[in-house]
């Protein structure tokens, strides 16, 4: 096992981590910006090292400073958290060819996973069902036209390398495929410096499922069930909740297996998630991420397991603590994304924290690095904190949330939380009759500017 692990990110996820190697015995170190000197996650770490300015090109996604980082405090492994470089295959071969452990999967599945169309391809040779669409790349307009005839529209087209919801145009008819085609083709290059696009059938009314998989490297592998992801706004997910309200013990141990077997085929190692869009009973693999989620505490408390642990585990060569037998579903879990964001535009309200009171009590836990006094600084996401509460059935979370909810205590700046107060008013919200359109719909009509 490792003596020592470094953590290249900041915020919730870094703690995150942090917590994690503290119950295993292993010392931490926290990276951290200029702006960053007073974060919690450098508080709580063992250690701590500034690799660079605010700016997140200069510090928490310069390579050359984060391996300075490792080599300068003996750190043998590095956790990437999520978003910044837990993507980046060209990162993890670098990682590795000094030595130094990447907590997480290898460069060639990021490299697989990260480029859409290939991505697709292995997933469909895998056995996992897939979104109707273009076999591979659209190389023109014609073709694309041509597409949209054969599928019949509305189609979406997506860069092969977008993520975080760019590079992505629906067109609904022939005639607007000629702007869309072009916009998706210009946000890809513009954002990713790969201007290929693909081509699907866009599914109307589908819930965003997401199955949750674990690997050892060495051919085993696990399902830990879904994720239901739907209540997204702009492509983002604001409100997850396990297991999925729409999705029967049947269709769980059925889509979870064929996940657990395709991953287990490729040896893939660590967390990783596949992602679906899932309507009339049929799930159409979108994409997958090669790292740990944001929303994976929803999985850990329904099935009582760490999977930060298990990451740093197989990472060291050691085995995973569970198999597919020992994982059984325990009630209901929510989690509710805080953002440092003023309403109705959530624009982005960066800040001094003037009071903090964190809620608590049975089934609540609250992932954040807030503290009294501390100031948001304005160069990073606005997620604050991640609220996850848990019942022995869906109508019990969804009691406790609103009952943490009331018990949190965030001043000196606005934040994401009245849209949650609003949205336990809803009835399809406790009904859990809602699609990935339904929360753009609900914000149109009751948070107009
Ligand atoms: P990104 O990598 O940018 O997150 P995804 O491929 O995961 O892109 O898609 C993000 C979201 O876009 C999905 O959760 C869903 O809301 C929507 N989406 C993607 N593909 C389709 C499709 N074929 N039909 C309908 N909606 C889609």
């Amino acid at each position: 096992m490792f003596d020592k692990i470094l953590i290249a990110n900041r915020g919730e996820i870094a703690l995150r981590v942090i917590r994690a190697a503290r119950e295993m015995g292993i010392k931490t170190v926290a990276v951290h910006s200029t702006a960053d000197s007073d974060a919690m996650h450098v508080r709580m770490a063992d250690e701590s090292v500034c690799i660079g300015p605010p700016p997140s090109p200069q510090s928490y996604l310069s390579v050359p400073a984060i391996i300075s980082a490792c080599e300068i405090t003996g750190a043998q492994a590095i956790h990437p958290g999520y978003g910044f470089l837990s993507e980046n295959a060209e990162f993890v071969q670098i990682v590795e060819d000094h030595g130094i452990t990447f907590i997480g999967p290898t460069a060639e599945h990021i490299r697989v996973m990260g480029d859409k169309i290939t991505a697709k391809d292995t997933m469909k040779a895998l056995g996992v069902p897939c979104v109707p669409g273009s076999d591979g790349g659209v190389p023109d307009l014609a073709t694309a036209k041509k597409i949209g005839e054969e599928f019949g529209y509305p189609v979406i087209i997506k860069a092969t390398a977008g993520g975080g919801g760019r590079g992505m145009k629906v067109a609904n008819s022939a005639a607007e495929m000629e702007s869309a085609f072009m916009t998706a083709r210009a946000e890809g290059k513009a954002a990713f410096g790969n201007d290929e696009v693909y081509i699907e059938k866009y599914l109307t009314t589908p819930r965003h499922i997401e199955i949750q998989v674990f690997g050892d490297g060495k051919g085993k592998a696990v399902h830990l069930g879904e994720r239901d992801c739907s209540l997204q706004r702009r492509h983002q997910k604001v409100f997850e909740e396990a297991p999925g309200p729409a999705i029967s013990p049947e269709e769980r141990d059925k889509i979870g297996k064929i996940c657990a077997d395709a991953v287990a085929k490729i040896n893939y190692i660590g967390a990783g998630t596949i992602e679906f869009l899932y309507e009339n009973g049929e799930f159409y693999f979108i994409e997958m991420n090669t790292r740990l989620q944001v929303e994976h505490p929803v999985t850990e408390g329904i099935f009582g397991v760490d999977l930060v642990r298990e990451q740093i585990l197989v990472a060291a060569g050691e085995d995973m603590s569970f198999g597919q037998d020992d994982l059984e579903i325990n009630g209901h879990a929510i989690e509710v994304r805080i953002n440092a964001e003023k309403l109705p535009n959530f624009s982005p309200c960066p800040g001094k924290i003037t009071a903090y009171h964190a809620p608590g009590g049975l089934g609540v836990r609250m992932d954040s690095a807030l503290y009294n006094g501390y100031s948001i600084p304005p160069y990073y996401d606005s997620l604050i904190a991640k609220l996850i509460v848990q019942g022995r059935d869906r109508a019990e979370a969804l009691a406790r949330l609103e009952r943490a909810l009331g018990e949190l205590i965030v001043d000196g700046i606005d934040t994401t939380v009245p849209l949650f107060h609003a949205l336990l008013q809803e009835p399809d919200i406790h009904s859990g009759d809602y699609n990935i359109h339904w929360l753009e719909r609900w914000l149109a009509e009751h948070m107009a500017d």
